[in-house]
């Protein structure tokens, strides 16, 4: 690569990470709004509530368009040709941000996000009762649990959110302890996905990475606690920590 294409590369990457790290930003902006907005619905304020979902809708647009840069930015010097003419880097930009709408999960993140945000709301009131119009299929794959497919690397059985370095396949989305993955995918020939049930047959090692995405959910994961699938099984999961603490106990070695 010519130093010009190192630099254009680089340049790239900065920007991509500065659009990243502003996704991150509005994340959390979201997640701030969330608790405020179940704050205001226990303090029957629901015009409060109201407001504010018109704000996160706002945000996500927003949210949805940065993501979308963020990826599409990544790509730009691979599209550019050297040309004697000007390059309209706005037009190339924008034709890159296409192409990754097409293919991203953006949209459907937001649209867990915003799921999310409705479901705490609802929630407050009426805990363990399905949301309005929970029974079409389409709700049901954009439930918030979804983002984080399994909990637990299949492979060391460590809680996900317990892992140094979670790795995230892209096309199936399972996450697993990297170097036991890796270890995997080197010991056996076309290496199936260890999650059971999963059909994929593992790609290439690059595949099965670290996004930024996957950081930011297991801390959201880590952060809404152990209420975070099941707020009536707060108790019980207190319960088996402590368990665990006793474990060493009937251990055989
Ligand atoms: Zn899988």
């Amino acid at each position: 690569m010519s130093s010009a294409a190192t630099r254009f590369a680089t340049a790239a990457d900065n920007a991509s990470s500065e659009a990243q790290s502003l996704v991150m930003d509005m994340r959390k902006a979201l997640n701030s709004m969330k608790s405020l907005a179940v704050d205001f619905e226990r303090a029957g304020k629901p015009d409060k509530v109201k407001q504010l979902e018109e704000e996160v809708l706002e945000l996500m647009a927003s949210y949805e368009d940065c993501a979308h840069l963020a990826e599409a930015v990544k790509d730009v010097p691979g599209a550019y040709q050297l040309s004697d003419q000007t390059t309209d880097f706005k037009k190339l930009i924008e034709a890159e941000v296409n192409k990754v709408k097409g293919t991203s999960r953006v949209s459907g993140d937001s649209q867990r996000l915003l799921r999310q945000f409705r479901e705490a709301v609802w929630d407050v009131h009426h805990a363990g009762q399905p949301m309005p119009g929970d029974e079409q299929e389409d709700v049901v794959m954009t439930s918030t649990q979804n983002i984080i497919l399994n909990v637990k690397c299949p492979i060391t059985l460590k809680p996900v959110i317990e892992l140094t370095n979670p790795v995230r396949c892209q096309d199936c989305r399972h996450i697993y302890d990297k170097d036991a993955i890796i270890d995997y995918i080197r010991r056996n020939k076309a290496p199936k996905c260890p999650v059971a049930g999963c059909p994929k047959v593992l790609p290439h090692v690059a595949r099965i990475n670290c996004d930024s995405y996957l950081l930011m959910e297991i801390e959201e994961l880590r952060s809404s606690g152990p209420g975070a699938t099941n707020a009536s099984d707060v108790e019980d999961i207190l319960d088996d920590e402590e368990d665990l603490v006793d474990d060493d106990e009937d251990g055989d070695n």
